[in-house]
């Protein structure tokens, strides 16, 4: 019977889905081991160079926030561990997919079915998560400036962007399976690497403005300093715009998007608010930095690769039927595979995001080089001092937790390479 709640019989399941739990469990224990690691140097004495950067008292609210955040991690890493083995084990994968059977014949509208309930659906339950973390934690700390309405016009928005965009992709990509079956790869990946290159060029021009206002920087001091600066490094740059990041957070920030005619650089309101000119300047080359050294165009151009890999990979199993099972699924179908997938791939996904922080880790070194040789070292020591001490940011994170999870050094060794 169609729609039927189905009976899962573990001792039948495919080798795959006790991977698939095996990976899950795995990743979530190394998680574990990471954060506890780095949990138990939250006590150590601050670094020499940075003692006098937080009085005793500040230094405590600092060491509090980290220590609510670390637990919260926790709590909420185990309640999403539980949440997809019970979905798992109890056969909600085959669940969704048989009520989405019932409903249409059409693969594709199936499809955009079952990954819209179970995305749209992980969000709401994992909601109220994001709503303490926002009202109670972020609020507790002074950064919090989100109003309950912009919190929830921000998922409504984050969820249409993911049914217009998402929706369309993944529409597109079973299309060219059913036309093209296991070669759809190529085409999927010309579509991805179009739709990267697209939004890397108009993400400001048409995302951002949806949550925030941006304006123009106004003429005065900072923006011929700015303009002094970008000429005598021989960088163009019409486009320097300031996002009212104050609407969410106290916390600052400021970006390089696009290449050609479409870069600009983004500085939020709180990080002119915070950070005396020549800060912002050294800021600035340092972003400068990341677009001369090429960083923009390397990491563009290493995201589609690694698409293409992952896309190629995707092609030698979409077709075994033993991917849906291993979701427990059991009408094999394109959208059930892609879930099994995405787990079974994870962790070799782990590993380039590894490589790739790695690699982002020395771009930031070579982008304060980049600062301290065309502008200054001081003024960016001190504006990174400034923004890690209001974000209270970890001035002593383990090198284990710091070799995973960092995109950035750590201020410290950041302090150490601009002085040295
Ligand atoms: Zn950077």
């Amino acid at each position: 019977m169609k729609g039927a709640k189905p009976k899962l019989d573990l001792n039948h399941m495919n080798i795959l889905f006790y991977i698939i739990i095996a990976i899950l469990i795995i990743q979530f224990l190394i998680e574990m081991v990471l954060g506890y690691l780095n949990a138990k140097k939250y006590d150590d004495p601050i670094p020499g160079e940075l003692d006098n950067l937080f009085d005793p008292e500040e230094y405590q609210k600092s060491q509090r926030y980290k220590k609510t955040n670390y637990n919260f991690g926790l709590w909420t890493s185990t309640f999403s561990l539980l949440l997809t083995l019970a979905f798992l084990i109890f056969g909600g994968f085959e669940w969704i997919d048989s009520i989405a059977r019932t409903l249409t014949d059409n693969t594709m509208l199936r499809a955009l079915l079952f990954f819209g309930t179970i995305l749209i659906g992980s969000d709401l339950i994992t909601t109220p998560f994001s709503y303490y973390k926002t009202f109670v934690i972020e609020e507790k700390f002074g950064f919090n400036k989100t109003t309950k309405k912009t919190f929830v016009l921000d998922k409504l928005k984050g969820w249409g962007i993911l049914v217009i965009l998402g929706g369309g992709i993944l529409l597109a990509v079973i299309w060219f399976f059913e036309w093209a079956g296991t070669g759809f790869w190529i085409y999927a990946w010309v579509l991805i690497a179009l739709f990267t290159i697209f939004m890397n060029l108009f993400y400001s021009r048409l995302i951002v403005p949806l949550f925030n206002k941006q304006s123009l920087l106004e003429a005065g001091r900072l923006k011929e300093k700015i303009e002094n600066y970008a000429s005598k490094v021989g960088f163009e740059l019409q486009n320097i715009f300031v996002i009212d990041g104050s609407k969410r957070s106290t916390k600052a920030n400021a970006y390089f998007s696009g290449f050609g005619k479409e870069k600009r650089i983004t500085l939020y309101d709180t990080l002119i608010n915070d950070l005396e000119e020549d800060e912002i300047i050294a800021v600035l080359a340092h972003e400068v930095g990341h677009y001369k050294r090429r960083h923009i165009v390397f990491n563009l151009v290493a995201s589609i690769l690694l698409a293409g890999l992952t896309l190629f990979i995707l092609s030698l199993f979409i077709n075994n039927p033993d991917m849906s099972l291993a979701i427990g699924v059991s009408e094999p179908s394109f959208h059930a595979a892609l879930i099994a997938f995405g787990i079974l791939y994870s962790p070799i996904s782990e590993i380039t995001g590894l490589i790739m922080n790695y690699l982002s880790r020395k771009f930031e070194y070579q982008a304060d080089d980049y600062a301290k040789n065309t502008f200054a070292a001081q003024p960016l020591i001190t504006s990174l001092k400034k923004l890690s001490k209001k974000s209270l940011s970890n001035l002593t994170p383990h090198p284990a937790y710091v070799f995973v999870h960092y995109s950035h050094p750590p201020l410290l060794a950041r302090i150490r390479n601009l002085k040295a």
